[in-house]
């Protein structure tokens, strides 16, 4: 294999990889570094996410700017503000040796006279995305008449986000003897056409197969109904207590939908996307990459300028529009030689996706069954062991206390104490997943009866002041359900008719509506006026089972006096996922 000295880089540049351990070069930088610094023909490279890009297109470049002059030589365009920073940062650390070489990272939603202040003492490397770019040079700022080297990196999301006119007028202020050289990891048709129109008999290379996934990734599916889609996300990160996971969503709304869910119920979770403020995205993603952090909810691109390479887990919470963004997506974990899960939930109508995914990727999704209560039950009680086995005793501390503790506990011998020490932390699990619902949609369950659906945790349980002696019986509930043309067909759970007063589930998503709609149509039976109120099921260790009717509209939330722990939102510390909701989770609504 040649070295990075034998590709012909030199010595600054050799020292700065030094510097940055990289030993030897990734398979695309062995293609592309020569042909960059031996010819001017434009290239069009093919690789995946996570196989040293960056540096394939920057170090030649690097090698080769004239540092005597002040001309901006490069260009490097890239989608995303952040994808832009991390390009510039590299290129930075690459060129630290190299003396006088300025670079530049020019984006949107940061001061523009700032960096105008700084192009105009000269910037050799200018990074930018295609928004800004266009800005400066219509102020006069940005200067392309002299480049060498245009990149353009992650064509296929310039041209997503609708970059299309960007690029034209980027181009039309380039020399036509440029050299320009097109990374990305996957090439739909539309960065074809941007291939063909912009760039002249390219050279092809490529480091794997055109559009296949990584090796290291294997793929699996887990088959839901639409309404248990969330609970299935839910069950995976509980069933994976040490998750490191991006979870993919399709718009910037779902996104953060599902970012508040996870936040609320506990987990340790934060959304990225478009609609935050550029401040508000640095603070995600740096999070996230010092793992404290666990979980993200990202758009496919927003989360494009992350470099994490030891993701266990990317899900799909959605399947992408595009199958390129699937391997893009994917193509986040199994980085760096480590092993990687993808993760696709969907429903039995979106199953037929997979297919042209498989093809695409070469490899086969594997079913696998949504964890059971028990199985997650299991995982977190051994991690939990996992943990007071290597806790660090701070004996110093602790010593003073122990009289006193000893004698607390005298009278308890080693099973007994061991029982109440785990079960201190695991009730909450135990007591959640308790009687938790097969989540699995199969075509049995799908064809099951309203019977099955009693302990499903996405109906709402109400409360209605009408009972048998009011000669209400199932079929009249349900058709005095109907005539208050909640929706259409909403799906009716357990019902229970009592003496003087009834239950009936609904469809969770409903909720308001069917408050709403029973309080504007004051319904009257038997020549009652019917009231109707959501019911929480209350089954603490205190009280037993028993229901508890509640007038409030609002959603169950965890009273605080549900559980001793809740509420004491403890701060995670770097690289320890311990702190965050797995030693304590939040979520005291049971299903
Ligand atoms: P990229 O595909 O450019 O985003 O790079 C992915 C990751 O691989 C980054 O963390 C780089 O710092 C790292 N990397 C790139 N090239 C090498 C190399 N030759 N040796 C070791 N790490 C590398």
């Amino acid at each position: 294999m040649s070295t990075f000295k034998e590709l012909g880089l030199n010595n600054e540049i050799l020292k700065a990889l030094n510097d940055l351990g990289y030993e030897n070069p990734t398979p695309i930088q062995l293609k592309a570094i020569p042909q960059v610094l031996s010819s001017k023909s434009d290239l069009k490279a093919f690789a995946q996410t996570g196989t040293g890009k960056t540096a394939a297109f920057s170090l030649p470049i690097i090698e080769q700017i004239n540092t005597e002059s002040k001309d901006t030589q490069a260009i490097i365009l890239s989608p995303t503000r952040e994808l832009a920073i991390q390009i510039e940062k590299n290129i930075s650390e690459f060129s630290k040796h190299t003396k006088g070489l300025k670079t530049l990272a020019v984006y949107g939603g940061a001061n523009i006279d700032e960096q105008i202040r700084k192009l105009k003492k000269g910037v050799h490397i200018v990074v930018g995305t295609p928004g800004r770019t266009v800005d400066l040079i219509n102020r006069k700022q940005l200067k392309l008449s002299n480049i060498q080297w245009l990149v353009l990196d992650e064509a296929d999301e310039m041209l997503n986000m609708g970059f299309k006119d960007e690029l034209d007028k980027i181009l039309e202020v380039t020399p036509p003897n440029k050299q320009t050289l097109l990374f990305s990891a996957t090439f739909p048709k539309e960065v074809e056409s941007i291939a063909k129109n912009y760039m002249n008999k390219p050279v092809e290379i490529s480091a794997g197969e055109k559009n296949k996934g990584s090796d290291r990734v294997s793929h699996q599916y887990y088959v839901v109904s639409e309404r248990n889609r969330y609970a299935a996300l839910k069950r995976i990160a509980d069933v994976n207590p040490d998750i490191y996971s991006i979870i993919f969503c399709r718009t910037r709304r779902e996104t953060q939908e599902i970012a508040d869910k996870l936040i609320k119920d506990g987990y340790n979770a934060d959304a990225l996307h478009g609609d935050l403020s550029q401040a508000q995205r640095d603070a995600v993603m740096n999070k996230f990459r010092k793992k404290h952090l666990q979980i993200l909810v990202a758009t496919d691109v927003a989360a494009r300028g992350l470099d994490v390479n030891d993701l266990t887990h990317v899900i799909n919470h959605k399947l992408p529009d595009q199958i390129e963004n699937y391997t893009h997506r994917s193509g986040r974990t199994g980085r760096a030689g480590r092993e990687g899960i993808s993760i696709a939930i969907v429903t039995s109508r979106e199953k037929s996706k997979l297919h042209p995914i498989e093809r695409k990727i070469g490899k086969k999704f594997v079913k696998t069954p949504i964890p059971t209560g028990k199985e997650i039950c299991q995982n977190q009680l051994f991690k939990l062991i996992d943990k007071v086995h290597d806790i660090e005793v701070n004996e110093t501390e602790i010593n003073d206390f122990l009289p006193t503790i000893y004698e607390k506990l005298e009278g308890l011998n080693r099973e007994e104490l061991i029982k109440r020490f785990v079960s201190l932390e695991f009730n909450t699990f135990l007591s959640y997943y308790e009687n938790a619902p097969d989540l699995n949609d199969s075509e049995q369950m799908r064809s099951d009866s309203r019977g099955k659906r009693r302990n499903d945790e996405n109906m709402t349980r109400f409360f209605i002041n009408i009972g048998r002696k009011d000669k209400l019986n199932p079929s009249r509930l349900i058709g005095l359900i109907n005539e208050q043309e909640i929706g259409k067909n909403i799906e009716i759970g357990q019902i229970e008719i009592l003496d003087t007063f009834s239950f009936f589930e609904l469809d969770k998503n409903y909720e308001n509506d069917t408050i709403d709609a029973f309080q504007n149509n004051q319904p009257e039976f038997s020549g009652r006026s019917v009231n109707v109120e959501i019911t929480k099921k209350q089954r603490s260790g205190r009280g037993g089972s028993r229901d508890k009717s509640r007038g409030s509209r609002r959603k169950d939330k965890p009273s605080k006096n549900d559980f001793s722990g809740f509420g004491r939102k403890r701060s995670a510390k770097k690289g320890d996922f311990s702190k965050s909701r797995n030693s304590e989770p939040k979520r005291r609504r049971r299903s």
